[in-house]
């Protein structure tokens, strides 16, 4: 099998294979209590929190990613001057009065509604799906982490990260209670992640990955701003992600050499590189910025 998901498109226009990596970093991720651990197979029922000798692996399941990847995309298809699918529905009872109006001032517009004028809505809702029962055209797969870098699968959306269980005190102000702690919360917490997030298409079309690479561009210049962290703990540092698209002409050894700190690109990596910057994406910029012109 091949991870090169483009190869072909140019001579058939037909593309091969329809799996598309991004790479992720990021110093620290925290996503709530969702982190689904291996703790019990893997530290043979010895678990201690606090134990830097644990091999704890796991997995960040998609959902907190699947959102800021649509929120990056939603924000570089208002810079191109169009509206989004609002995420939420029409009906539904926002806790907050007036967000939801506030919301499609601000370059959304009502769940679906973009299926009144065109067949397959505005480019997040045929990506995303979720109306009418439609599906979306891509699966976000969640990320298979483990702090064992030689057991890491790139080519298969993982990641080498380290699991820990953090506590946080909120404690006593009271000078007398010489810091007596109030309350007492755990979080589920990656550290030093650094892996392949793997994309299937189910459908690809050409605009699908301009936005994409766009909005991967975007995400990672924006990576401190608080609405484009990702997961918890954002003031605390956390989900600032440095992203990548990997180079979608890559074959799977090259995919897995990018994971490799004692390699470097090879010339054939070099060429490949060099082709889709100057050749390639652009091509699937021009394609999205032609859809968007199309009012679709
Ligand atoms: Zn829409």
């Amino acid at each position: 099998m091949t991870t090169n998901a483009l190869a072909g498109i140019e001579s058939s226009g037909t593309i091969a294979q329809n799996d598309v990596y991004i790479r992720i970093r990021t110093e620290l991720l925290v996503i709530g209590d969702s982190i689904i651990t291996d703790r019990h197979h893997a530290s043979n029922n010895n678990y201690e929190d606090d134990d830097p000798q644990n091999q704890i692996g796991g997995i960040i399941p998609s959902f907190t990613l699947s959102g800021w990847l649509r929120h990056g995309m939603e924000s570089v298809l208002q810079q191109h001057d169009t509206t989004a699918c609002h995420p939420g529905e029409a009906n539904a009872n926002f806790k907050r009065d007036g967000v939801y109006e506030r919301d499609l001032e601000a370059g959304y517009h009502e769940k679906g509604t973009c299926l009144d004028s065109t067949e397959n809505g505005c480019l997040v809702f045929d990506l995303f799906g979720g109306f009418e029962d439609r599906p979306g055209k891509f699966m976000r797969r969640p990320i298979q982490f483990s702090p064992v870098w030689s057991t890491v699968d790139y080519t298969h959306g993982q990641a080498e990260g380290h699991y820990r269980r953090l506590n946080r005190n909120v404690v006593s102000r009271n000078v007398a209670d010489n810091r007596q702690p109030l309350r007492n919360a755990e979080l589920d917490a990656v550290a030093n992640l650094d892996g392949s997030w793997q994309l299937t298409f189910r459908e690809l079309k050409p605009e699908f990955i301009g936005l994409l690479a766009e909005t991967i561009e975007y995400l990672d210049t924006h990576q401190t701003e608080f609405s484009h962290q990702l997961g918890g703990a954002r003031n605390f540092g956390a989900g600032i992600v440095d992203c990548e698209l990997i180079n979608p002409l890559y074959e799977e050894r090259e995919l897995k050499r990018v994971f490799d700190r004692g390699k470097n690109a090879t010339a054939a990596m070099e060429k490949k590189d060099t082709r889709w910057l100057e050749d390639c994406r652009p091509k699937f910029v021009r394609a999205l910025e032609t859809r968007i012109t199309e009012g679709s």
